[in-house]
């Protein structure tokens, strides 16, 4: 069955056409001078003196002090990649902030499916350790009430295996049968997502427990201060429990209260995060995990009006780690 899509269908299709080609040299220039500026700013990684220099031509980066010479790229997710740091941004990018899969990126690079694959994971996760910091830096006074939902579907992996590829990949069993989100029991995951302001936290708990919430309230609370007041649908009973006595609920026949209270920005982060998950064709836990968490923050840079120039951030910072 051809999947239907909310958006992106038409890009899809041209990217299997293979008429689209990248020419990542631009941001492979913005990236490399972006991680020297990072670099002159952070202490040398052996003797600990902030003294790096860089200069043009060449990517290496040296101490002026203890004279010690190193890639502009160490400690930065584009460490000792087979693509190149701009290659490395557009397939982030793609896979992040579009619907193509990660099967139809690969058909953009001269990479395997499992480099592509990888890459895009283990940048994933400098992304998401990056954007605390970021975040920390352009967030503007965020206040207000916080919105908190749960999906009403649960999501579910593929226990102890990796998912299937798409149809197109070779080899790969699996595939057989199995509709998009039934994978092995204990594995299903139910996505909470609260926003404030442009903030957008996307977590996936195990479910059924009223206590899930609390982990994504704990996670706004340190990205924007203290919670004031928390609106939720009161769905499941989960009244008692949730954020000391600071809440509201908006009863699930009314879509606003008489007091203005809604859920409605959660609502639409859930018409956007389930398109964009239906992509992966089921994820392992951990993926769904750290998807989720992706989705949520580069939303969150989008809405911030910080798209492109915050994503780089995150990796660069990285430098600092
Ligand atoms: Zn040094």
């Amino acid at each position: 069955m051809y999947n239907q899509t909310a958006f992106g269908g038409m890009l899809q299709d041209i990217v299997e056409l293979t008429s689209i080609v990248l020419r990542p040299e631009p941001l492979d220039e913005e990236i490399e001078r972006r991680c020297k500026q990072a670099w002159e700013q952070a202490p040398c990684p052996e003797c600990g003196e902030t003294a790096i220099q860089s200069g043009d031509g060449s990517p290496r980066v040296w101490c002026t002090n203890c004279r010690y010479v190193f890639s502009y790229t160490r400690n930065t997710p584009f460490e000792g990649r087979t693509l190149s740091p701009g290659e490395i941004v557009i397939a982030f990018v793609l896979y992040a902030d579009t619907l193509l899969s990660i099967h139809q990126i690969t058909q953009l690079f001269e990479a395997v499916y499992d480099t592509v694959h990888s890459t895009i994971r283990e940048v994933e996760a400098a992304f998401q350790r990056g954007f605390y910091l970021v975040w920390e830096r352009i967030q503007h006074a965020i206040d207000g009430p916080t919105q908190i939902d749960e999906t009403g579907h649960k999501c579910s992996g593929y226990k102890g295996q990796t998912p299937p590829r798409d149809g197109l990949s070779r080899g790969g069993s699996g595939e057989g049968g199995r509709s998009r989100w039934e994978g092995a029991p204990g594995d299903t995951m139910t996505l909470i997502g609260a926003c404030r302001d442009v903030l957008r936290v996307i977590r996936a708990e195990p479910g059924a427990q009223p206590e899930e919430l609390k982990p994504a309230l704990d996670e706004v609370e340190i990205l924007s201060g203290k919670l004031d007041e928390v609106w939720h649908d009161g769905w499941r009973g989960y009244a008692p429990l949730v954020y000391k006595n600071e809440q509201t609920v908006v009863h699930s026949e009314e879509f606003v209260t008489d007091d203005g209270v809604h859920i409605n920005q959660v609502e639409c982060l859930w018409s956007l995060v389930n398109p964009w998950l239906q992509k992966f064709r089921g994820l392992s836990k951990p993926g769904l995990e750290q998807s989720v968490r992706t989705y949520g923050f580069v939303r969150t840079l989008n809405l911030a009006g910080a798209p492109l120039h915050g994503l780089l951030d995150c990796f660069v910072v990285n430098v600092f780690r």
